[in-house]
Order: C-alpha cells, then sequence, then structure tokens
C-alpha cells in the first residue's frame, strides 16, 4: 500500500480525497488518499513523513502552499513563477514541487467555455493565492491585458509587481475596488475570472457578487473559480443577462487530474472525478451549467 494526502488546515471543505480516491479505486491502484489537517507547527514534521518511500506525494492547500515553496528540494517552473506549490511528488526522498493551478484554469476555460485567452482582454477580480495561478496562466496564454481588481490594492500590485518581468507580452494592470475601475475595466473586457472568495457557500458574502453585476455584458464569458455553491450569485445575474458561464468546478477537476498524472504516470479517469464531485457537492440547481 502506498499513500497519498492533502495538506492543509483546516480540511473539512476539501474535495481531494473524494475525487483523488474514486480515481485510485476506479483504477484499482493500491493506494490510499488520505486527509492530513497540518497546522503551521505540523508542517515540517509532515514534509519530513513524505519522504519515505511508502508515500508518492501530496496535494497542499490553504494556508500552506506558500510555505510549500521554500521547503521544496526542486522546483517546477509554473511553481516557481506562481510563488506557491499545490502537489509535491516525493522523487525517491527528494520532494519536488508543482503547481497544477493554471494547466486546469486553463483546461477548464478551453474544454469546457471554448474559449481561447489569446489575444483577449481579461479582467480577475481578487489578488490572491488563487489569482496568481490565473494571471500566470493568462499571460502563458497571450492575453493580450489582464487587469487586477482587489479590495486591498497593495496585494493587486504586488502580484503585478511580481510577474511583470516574466510576462512581457501582456500589459498587467492593479486597480482599487471602486466603481469606476469595474467600469473602466468592464468596458471592452472579453472574460471576467472572479478569483475571490465572495459568492462562497458558508461565508458571510454567500449572497454576494464581488462585481457590480449590472456593468455585464453578455458577450463577456463570466467565469467564477468558486465551486461552492455550483451556482454563485454572480453566474447566475450573468446567466440571466446572456453571458456564457463557467463555474470552478472543471478547474478542480482538471488540476486534480494533473497531480494524479505526477503520482501514477497514469491518465485521470475525469468521469469518475467529475460524478465523485457532483456527489460530494449535492445536486446542481436547474439553470446550472455543471
Ligand atoms: P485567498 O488567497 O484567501 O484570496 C481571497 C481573495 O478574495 C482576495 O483577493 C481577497 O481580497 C478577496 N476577498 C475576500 N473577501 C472579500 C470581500 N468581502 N470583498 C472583496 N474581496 C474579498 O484565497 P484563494 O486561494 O485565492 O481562493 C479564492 C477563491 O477561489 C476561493 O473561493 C477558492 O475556493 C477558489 N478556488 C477555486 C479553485 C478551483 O480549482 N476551482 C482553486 C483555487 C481557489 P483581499 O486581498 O482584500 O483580502
Amino acid at each position: 500500500m502506498k499513500y497519498l494526502g492533502v495538506i492543509g488546515h483546516p480540511l473539512k471543505q476539501s474535495l481531494s480525497p473524494v475525487i483523488q480516491q474514486a480515481a485510485l479505486d476506479h483504477l484499482r491502484l493500491d493506494i490510499l488518499y488520505e486527509a492530513w489537517a497540518t497546522p503551521d507547527d505540523g508542517l515540517a514534521t509532515r514534509f519530513t513523513g513524505l519522504r519515505s518511500p511508502s508515500v508518492l506525494g501530496a496535494n497542499v492547500t490553504i494556508p500552506h502552499k506558500e510555505a510549500a515553496l521554500v521547503a521544496m528540494d526542486e522546483l517546477d517552473d509554473v511553481a516557481q513563477k506562481v510563488g506557491a506549490v499545490n502537489t509535491i511528488v516525493n522523487c525517491d526522498g527528494r520532494l519536488r514541487g508543482y503547481n497544477t493551478d493554471p494547466t486546469g484554469f486553463l483546461r477548464a476555460l478551453r474544454e469546457d467555455a471554448g474559449f481561447d485567452p489569446s489575444g483577449c482582454r481579461v479582467l480577475v477580480a481578487g489578488a490572491g493565492g488563487a489569482a496568481r495561478a490565473v494571471v500566470v496562466a493568462l499571460t502563458e496564454a497571450n492575453a493580450v491585458s489582464v487587469t487586477v481588481i482587489n479590495r486591498t490594492l497593495p496585494r493587486a500590485t504586488k502580484l503585478i509587481d511580481d510577474l511583470r518581468s516574466t510576462s512581457t507580452g501582456t500589459v498587467l494592470t492593479p486597480l482599487p475596488d471602486e466603481p469606476s475601475s469595474w467600469a473602466d475595466a468592464l468596458d471592452g473586457c472579453d472574460l471576467l475570472v472572479n478569483c475571490t472568495s465572495v459568492g462562497s457557500a458558508g461565508s458571510p458574502e454567500e449572497k454576494d457578487s464581488p462585481v457590480p453585476v449590472e456593468l455585464l455584458r453578455p458577450d463577456i464569458l463570466v467565469y467564477d473559480l468558486i465551486y461552492r455553491p455550483t451556482e454563485t450569485p454572480l453566474m447566475s445575474a450573468a446567466r440571466q443577462l446572456g453571458c456564457k458561464v463557467v463555474g470552478g468546478l472543471p478547474m478542480l477537476i482538471y488540476q486534480g487530474a494533473a497531480s494524479f498524472v505526477l503520482w501514477t504516470g497514469r491518465e485521470a479517469p475525469l468521469a469518475i472525478m467529475f460524478d465523485a464531485a457532483r456527489q460530494a457537492l449535492g445536486p446542481a440547481p436547474v439553470s446550472g451549467e455543471h
């Protein structure tokens, strides 16, 4: 028996054990995927444990993705660029860190929304860890411009400053979360990506939209990274206006599938992973896409 797990704190919201175990069982692999809830003061011991021959690797989630970056023996270029690790592979006792979020984001954009960001103008709401992965993905995919609006402007400015030197083909602009910023940035925008937690189930803002929805136009693709609920207030409002909409579930599955390939060398059974996630999330609303 070999082991995998997700490292985070707390972990009760993580869908990774459900989707990864379903995939492992489907392929009859003798691997157990566990939830490894790890507070800050247990992180060093946890990383040491990953070097054991019985451990194939791990996922890393909030709040340890940045701490994992500095604990690795080797780093993949994408993880380095994002500044965070979400997947660790144990290579004979050496830990190699990856970040599969940009791959998952782009795959969902291309395959589920049928949208190629090359040459497009994009507005990103939020400047946290997910936004960093999304901006890296969009610059790698040759978006012509990416504007980042965040409640805390210095965080957006730092994100852009960190990525500007490696994103030469894309114009990157941070803006404050003010009505005039939204109006300017949505004017001529092709794609809006919500990378804030506003609208997520159980949060104080679960009934809110991070974006003034009256400024949306039907030709904007609206992509909300939130997967719980499967239909956020932003998604519902955008759908009613006639926008094409994609939620966070496909990205969640595709980033997990990319991790699965890194650990097992096997193609991930996507349909099985989608089914397991949908079952764990409960029934989708009637108007929902996923
Ligand atoms: P994070 O690092 O904590 O960042 C949270 C972001 O939300 C920050 O930009 C924060 O702004 C903003 N925010 C929080 N409350 C707000 C409010 N009341 N008003 C305006 N902005 C607010 O979290 P993260 O890791 O980036 O995750 C963000 C979301 O993406 C979460 O809902 C997460 O579940 C989702 N996600 C989905 C996937 C997927 O695979 N589908 C992957 C990763 C993340 P400040 O900087 O001002 O605090």
